[in-house]
Order: C-alpha cells, then sequence, then structure tokens
C-alpha cells in the first residue's frame, strides 16, 4: 500500500502565537480539502497552544519540536512528553541536526527521547544526516547506518508502527541547496534497511521517510515525485502560508 505523504512545517525559532494565528488565517484557506497528504504544524512551545485552537476541527497535525525523555523533574527549561500531549501536541521532531549540533543532542539521548515520545502516544519526526564533511569523505552511508542504530535501539516494531525518520542532510538545511531526488532516494533506502533490522520488514515498509533541507515551492513537486520519498520537513519555506501551501500541493 502506498505511504501516505507527510508535509511537516519547522518553523524553529520564529513567530509569536499572533503570528501563528496569522499564518493559520492565511494558510487554511489555501490547503481546505486538502486530503493527498497529511500537514503537520511545529511551531515553538509558547505557540503550541494557539496554533491547537487555531485548528481545531482541521485533520492537521500539530508537533513539538523538542522533548525531554523523563516525566517531570528538575530539569530546568525542559517540556516532557506528556505536557506535550496534555496541550494537544500529536507530533514531535527529535534530533533536529540544530539541536545536535548546538544544544549537544547524541543518538543516544535521541534514542531516550524516542522511547518517551512514542510511550505518551506521540508521532516522532526523527532526525538523520551527514554534514557536509562525511558526504565528500564518501561516509553518508556510515553516518546514516550509525544514526539509526543507535536511535532505534532497544525500539521494538510493534511500539514504533507511528515512527517518522526524516532525512536531513545537514549541507542543505538552510543553505539553498537541495539533495537531488535521487540522492535522497539513496539515503532513503539505506534507512530504511537499517529500520527493518532494528524493526521489522513490515514496519519498515509502512514507515515514512521525509526528505528535508531547502524545500522550496519550485523543487517539491521533483522530490516529492520520488517513489522513495514520502514527504517533507519543511523549514524557512514553511514560515511564509502561500509558499508552505504551494509546498504541500505540490
Ligand atoms: C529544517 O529545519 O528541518 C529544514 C529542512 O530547514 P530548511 O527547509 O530551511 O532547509
Amino acid at each position: 500500500m502506498a505511504r501516505k505523504k507527510l508535509m511537516a512545517a519547522n518553523w524553529k525559532m520564529y513567530k509569536t502565537p499572533q503570528q501563528a494565528q496569522e499564518f493559520l488565517r492565511a494558510f487554511l484557506p489555501l490547503v481546505e480539502g486538502h486530503s493527498r497528504d497529511e500537514i503537520a504544524i511545529c511551531p515553538p512551545f509558547v505557540c503550541l497552544p494557539a496554533v491547537v485552537e487555531a485548528l481545531a476541527g482541521q485533520s492537521i497535525g500539530v508537533g513539538a519540536q523538542n522533548l525531554h525523555w523523563e516525566k517531570e523533574g528538575a530539569y530546568t527549561g525542559e517540556v516532557s512528553a506528556g505536557m506535550l500531549v496534555a496541550v494537544g501536541c500529536t507530533h514531535v521532531i527529535i534530533g533536529h541536526s540544530e539541536r545536535r549540533q548546538y544544544f549537544g543532542e547524541t543518538d543516544e539521548t535521541v534514542n531516550r527521547k524516542l522511547q518517551a515520545a512514542l510511550a505518551a502516544g506521540l508521532t516522532p519526526i526523527v532526525c538523520v544526516g551527514e554534514v557536509l564533511q562525511e558526504r565528500e569523505s564518501g561516509l553518508t552511508e556510515d553516518v546514516l547506518r550509525r544514526q539509526c542504530q543507535r536511535g532505534l535501539r532497544g525500539i521494538s516494531g510493534d511500539q514504533a508502527r507511528t515512527l517518522v525518520i526524516a532525512y536531513e542532510p545537514v549541507w542543505a538545511i538552510g543553505t539553498g541547496k537541495t539533495a537531488t531526488p535521487q540522492i535522497a532516494a539513496e539515503a532513503h533506502v539505506v534507512i530504511r534497511a537499517e529500520a527493518a533490522k532494528a524493526l521489522s520488514k513490515a514496519v519498515a515498509e509502512d514507515m515514512r521517510i521525509l526528505y528535508g533541507g531547502s524545500v522550496k515551492p519550485d523543487n517539491a513537486k521533483a522530490l516529492m515525485s520520488e517513489r522513495e520519498i514520502d514527504g517533507a520537513l519543511v523549514g524557512g519555506a514553511s514560515l511564509d502560508p502561500k509558499s508552505f501551501a504551494a509546498i504541500v500541493k505540490w
């Protein structure tokens, strides 16, 4: 069965609650009746309640950009999976390269966060991808295998039925350089093979693997037409309602 694509917006540290509502007022009419793909909006934490409220009655997911693996505790500045569910979140991004690069996230913390997200019933979007130097040294496959093996350690196929992985080559994020559909497809095949080993062949076959890295309205069609690409994680181009709607409707 064909996998339904997921088109997810990662707003990073952009937009206040009011700006988020303004975005949705413009965006919703542009995607009205669009049921071919799933859509999710991942705003900053403080915007989550406003986005949940603005999306009431719509079949559009709301995702956080991070979570902590503990249920609660003395972890200043952190937010748990249960807290995200309590405000109406459905999705959560885990292990984005910016969090790995600037906030010390490792494959081990990704694994703990993934376990917490799955236990809480959230749909995790786990990000993996190589940096430019790794690609140029021919290490892309090794990096993807390692990130998948460690990130998925101890997780069963049954637990992982909602798992989404986003292949985000770091050299393509926010740079305007996009992986070709072929480059992305090759990486997705590696990721799916690792998921099959860690979870099961059947779960890996159903699992969606998104592409992320400078997806724009003018390259979305070529990328999304590739059979191995099951959707997009969109940063910069998701901040404008017209541009994200054009990507969703590729
Ligand atoms: C991202 O932040 O996940 C991303 C893919 O960013 P951009 O689309 O801006 O490259």
